[in-house]
């Protein structure tokens, strides 16, 4: 199967250009090219042997070494394989993932001040924010 440049694109941007199998950065241009620094394939997530589609939502970008070393074993086994459970979120999901931990983690501080005190809420909201921040949303 071929894919044009916009849907290597899409693909690629997809996980933000980290293979979805072991989060490594690919570089976009070394598409198909073994040779390549942080070359990639794109990888179908159920295998085609397994009955899986070429429609997109079952494309995702992955190194070529964990695409080959995967073969027909799931996503799920390869992921896991990589101490991981999840692909690496889009720049847009990514941000939003990014906001919510902040606003949780402000709310969390919030509600200890309630308990302890207005002071403490403040500080509470501003610690609270920033280990928010901190949660790799990637997870
Ligand atoms: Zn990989």
């Amino acid at each position: 199967m071929r894919f044009d440049t916009k849907t290597k694109r899409t693909i690629y941007d997809r996980t933000r250009g980290y293979c979805h199998l072991c989060n490594k950065k690919l570089a976009f241009k070394n598409y198909g090219k073994s040779e390549g620094r942080a070359a990639w394939e794109i990888d179908h997530s159920n295998p085609k042997a397994n009955g899986g589609t070429d429609r997109l939502n079952n494309l995702y970008a992955a190194c070529i070494s964990c695409n080959r070393s995967k073969k027909h074993s799931s996503t799920r086994t390869a992921r896991a394989q990589n101490g991981r459970t999840r692909a690496p979120l889009s720049a847009e999901k990514r941000q939003k993932a990014v906001r919510g931990n902040t606003l949780v983690g402000a709310l969390v501080g919030l509600l200890g001040g309630a308990v302890l005190g207005p002071a403490a809420a403040v500080a509470g909201a501003g610690i609270g924010a920033a280990v928010g921040k901190a949660i790799d949303p990637d997870g």
